[in-house]
């Protein structure tokens, strides 16, 4: 690898992660269905009472996940959103 694919590299994680979106829950209307777990359990865990814990973060590699976990929620309690 140059130097110069080694700095590109760099510059293209820099902006990925600069580029990052976020996954949150309406609590109002969020029911604990746990659907979102089960679709994207690389970004949702449950708690004792079966709501969501979700990440902060969602790397780029994982948007479509979150994605269609947000369209699956019965209750569209999940937001998805870039930062
Ligand atoms: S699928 Fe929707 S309603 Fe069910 S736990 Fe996840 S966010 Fe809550």
């Amino acid at each position: 690898m140059s130097l110069n694919s080694a700095s590109m590299n760099s510059a293209s994680l820099n902006s990925a992660s600069m580029n990052s979106a976020s996954l949150a829950v309406d609590w109002i209307r969020c029911t604990a269905h746990g659907l979102c777990a089960e679709i994207a359990p690389e970004l949702v865990t449950l708690d004792d009472w079966g709501y969501p814990i979700v990440a902060d973060t969602v790397p780029p590699h994982l948007e479509a996940l979150a994605a269609r976990a947000r369209a699956a929620c019965p209750a569209m309690a999940l937001r998805l959103s870039s930062t």
